[in-house]
């Protein structure tokens, strides 16, 4: 996943920041009990096949609809086609400002169980972690969720707005989850929601140090065919300028594509603030525009994660067309996966690679596209969120990143949401390589840390204290 971060941070807070409202709320947590509750609601969760293809997100909602519901929490289903479904929940708040979202996906990518060191639908809790498919992404962040809904009934937490929470079902093939749930947005209309992203990442760009990269934007996606055509014949004579030579050619072309760097003002203001806080040599260097593009700019686009956070991309994914060996077809193609940043265009893309390949034989056809987005970071749920992340770690910052692939946030910000992206638990690169990867577990110790982040953030913005923008009004319209 990683990508760049960009720009706000906020840093450890000093142990003599006064109390907030929610810290004594978070006090009265019953934490004994607690932990242990979400250890076993998470191993539970994944041990229900939610795998995706075919999804079967049913079983799913129903094992959290039964615990919601024996909360006394209100809950609702959307269904989609057979065996799958969403589940929204909520809270009710004074309504003084407008809902706040937690949203997850249910669903979880295949694995394949025999390079597994434990059976991945088997929620084993062992050797100081929860194993499975989706412990991640993003049934983790799923047991947050609720446990943070479970706690807010159940401590009777006066809230100032709606806290909904939304599991929806596939993220990881269609989106058509969260597509349903946004056919009934006036009956969600939430101003900020939170669902995957980063992490709270150990090492990730100065050793000891602990970076909190909270998603604000994603990149989009643009899909499409690059098909070259010419005469068809018999292949046992070689013509120059027929398809397959025609595609081959432009393939080339592709291939030395020159990248071209896109250093967000952001991006060194991010760098400078993790510099800052971790000192030394590197510190000074990230806190210098200068020579991070002078020195730090190879690394980083060596780096495949943080040369995609940092260029559009374009990706030779497969092929297409041919029927026998001995036969030229008139038409071949390549299938591309491009992913372009905030502010960029899929039809600017179309124009840079027809420019590049120069060639009237071939033709770009966009099959599916998806806008990149961003919210601000200017935000009080982000400095909440930002906060809650490093509130009592030593060396550890937390900052916005763009995510280098989807997620459902990309559907929820052309609503006016401000939407963010963090499971609130601190990995190392191995952890986060086990996402979509063989052995993905949590860390049993970050569950509880994890849920005082969420807990806490949400409590800071839904409790008093912090106003945040109301829900626009427009927003059908912005539809
Ligand atoms: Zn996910």
């Amino acid at each position: 996943m990683l990508a760049l971060l960009a720009f706000a941070f906020a840093r450890s807070l000093p142990s003599d920041a006064p109390a907030r409202p929610a810290d004594r709320i978070l006090d009265s947590v019953e934490w004994s009990t607690t932990t242990p509750e979400l250890t076993r609601l998470l191993s539970e969760l994944l041990q229900i096949e939610s795998v995706n293809p075919p999804g079967n997100e049913l079983a799913a909602v129903d094992y959290l609809d039964r615990i919601l519901q024996a909360e006394g929490i209100l809950t609702e289903r959307v269904p989609l086609e057979d065996g799958r479904a969403s589940l929204i929940a909520r809270l009710p708040g004074s309504g003084e400002q407008a809902p706040i979202c937690l949203l997850s996906h249910v669903d979880v990518v295949p694995a394949e169980a025999d390079r597994w060191k434990v059976e991945p639908f088997s929620g084993a809790v062992k050797d100081g972690f929860v194993w499975g498919r989706g412990a991640l992404d993003m049934k983790g962040m799923t047991a947050l969720e609720v446990m943070t809904m479970i706690q807010l009934k159940r401590l009777g937490v006066s809230l100032n707005r709606q806290v909904i929470l939304l599991a929806v079902a596939d993220e990881e093939v269609d989106s058509k989850g969260i597509d349903s749930v946004v056919k009934l947005w006036d009956k969600v209309n939430c101003s900020h929601s939170i669902n995957e992203g980063g992490y709270g990442l150990r090492d990730l760009f100065i050793k000891g140090q602990t970076f909190h990269a909270i998603s604000v934007a994603e990149k989009g996606a643009v899909w499409m065919k690059m098909i070259a055509s010419g005469s068809p014949g018999h292949g046992s004579t070689p013509v120059p300028g027929r398809a397959p030579e025609v595609l081959t050619r432009a393939l080339e072309k592709l291939s030395r594509r020159k990248d071209v760097v896109h250093w967000a003002p952001s991006l060194m203001e991010s760098f400078r603030r993790v510099g800052a806080e971790g000192g030394g040599l590197t510190g000074a260097i990230l806190q210098s525009p200068f020579l991070v593009k002078l020195l730090v700019r190879d690394r980083l686009m060596k780096s495949p994660p943080t040369h995609a956070a940092l260029t559009n991309t374009v990706n030779v994914t497969g092929f297409f067309g041919g029927k026998a060996p001995n036969v030229v077809p008139s038409e071949v193609g390549a299938v591309l996966d491009c992913r372009i940043l905030p502010g960029e265009t899929a039809e600017g893309l179309v124009a840079e690679l027809k420019a590049l390949v120069n060639d009237p034989a071939i033709r770009f056809e966009i099959t599916s596209t998806t806008n990149a987005n961003e919210s601000t970071w200017d935000d009080p749920f982000f400095r909440a969120l930002a906060d809650r992340a490093v509130l009592g770690q030593e060396h550890a910052v937390a900052g916005p990143i763009v995510s280098i692939g989807y997620t459902d946030s990309q559907a929820l910000r052309p609503l006016g949401v401000h939407a963010y992206g963090y499971v609130p638990f601190v990995i190392d690169g191995e952890l986060l390589a086990t996402a979509h990867g063989d052995d993905e577990r949590v860390p049993v110790a970050e569950l509880e840390p994890g849920l005082r982040r969420l807990l806490g953030a949400v409590l800071d913005v839904s409790t008093g204290g912090v106003v945040g923008p109301r829900a626009r009004p427009d927003v059908e319209k912005a539809r």
